[in-house]
């Protein structure tokens, strides 16, 4: 089976089992697992922040951090079309008592200036209304197509919310993705946030995990809330160990990805029945639609499914594919060739 529906999908190499044979270990509750002490020393400095936490999962890392930045009862502006409004489980509301006051998302990912600026009432000092206290934004943009949000827009929205005296959270559960797409390093995104969650499970390919970097004190906050929400974890160097090796590994595994999703999305745009536009592919992600009318999202999927190649629908009838680790190059070649064959058949 090509396994194109995500990168969750990748599988954790031989050396990095290994790895977690290898490694020290500690209670982490105790902060006492040196491989746990490691990484968050490594990512902290990589990112250019103070601290570092290691976190169960990119959904508890969002809603940790958004409880450490938001008061009970303040608003947290996140995108209508974002992991964190759309794939969370409503936590900052069930957990923290937190309104999402969903912003419309771009096509490239932006939430724009304007529209953050409409969710600020005309006075602040009104006790009726709800006020905002923290800015999400994804990067890369994965409903929107694993868009990279540019550095100037990045300054831009940091600006905004510093004159509006409110912190600025990335999602960016792929920053990876988004750093070696634009050629810089991850700290020079990161200077635009005041705290970021990325994924060590996606196209990093380790088996579990995910990061949240930001200063001392923001760090220490989401250390409390983190075992709060259950997430304390206790040997937790057997999830560090093999995402360590991932960090070395990353700029040359992920470029491929890149690679392959462009080779996907051009060989797509030239199959009759199918509409891709391969120049909205920043990264790993490709959108395509089925416009054949023989086929819907779900036939064609079905259709793919038994010809060997496993994709899955993201919104709005969408179908989206991953390149991940375990996708060659051979492998987007017979995915085209099985998805010709698809569009030729009756
Ligand atoms: C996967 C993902 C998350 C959540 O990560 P989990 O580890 O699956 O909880 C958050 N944001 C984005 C953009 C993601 O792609």
């Amino acid at each position: 089976m090509i396994e194109l529906r995500s990168d969750t999908f990748t599988l954790p190499t031989r050396e990095m089992l290994e790895a977690i044979i290898q490694t020290p270990l500690g209670d982490d509750i105790y902060q006492e697992d040196l491989t746990v002490r490691e990484i968050e020393g490594l990512v902290a400095n990589v990112f250019g922040k103070e601290a570092a936490i290691l976190m169960p999962s990119g959904t508890m890392a969002n809603l940790a951090s958004i409880m450490a930045h938001c008061p009970r009862g303040s608003k947290v502006l996140v995108g209508n079309e974002s992991d964190i409004y759309i794939y969370e489980a409503g936590g900052a509301s069930v957990c923290g008592g937190i309104i999402y006051d969903p912003i419309p998302t771009q096509s490239d990912g932006r939430l724009l200036i304007e529209d953050l600026m409409r969710a600020f009432p005309e006075d602040q000092d009104d006790p009726q209304f709800a006020l905002p206290s923290l800015i999400c934004i994804e990067n890369t943009h994965n409903r929107m197509g694993g868009r990279v949000l540019p550095l100037s827009y990045l300054n831009e929205v940091q600006v905004f919310a510093r004159r509006r005296g409110i912190p600025v959270h990335m999602d960016g559960a792929r920053i990876f993705n988004a750093a070696i797409a634009i050629g810089k390093n991850v700290s020079e995104i990161a200077q635009y946030t005041d705290s970021l969650q990325f994924c060590l499970s996606k196209g990093l390919s380790a088996p579990v995990g995910s990061m949240v970097v930001g200063n001392k004190e923001f760090i220490k906050k989401v250390y409390r809330i983190r075992k709060m929400l259950g997430g304390g974890m206790r040997q937790a160097g057997i999830i560090a160990a093999p995402a360590l090796i991932a960090l070395k590994q990353v700029e040359s595994r992920l470029n491929k990805d890149h690679i392959h999703a462009k080779q996907l999305a051009k060989g797509l745009s030239l199959i009759a029945g199918i509409e891709c536009d391969e120049s909205t592919v920043d990264t790993n992600i490709v959108y395509f639609r089925v416009v054949d009318k023989r086929y819907d999202w779900k036939t064609f999927i079905e259709r793919a499914k038994e010809n060997g190649v496993n994709i899955a629908e993201l919104g709005h009838g969408r179908i989206r594919a991953v390149t991940h680790s375990g996708i060659t190059s051979k492998d987007i070649n017979s995915t085209l060739e099985i998805f010709k064959g698809i569009m030729q058949e009756h």
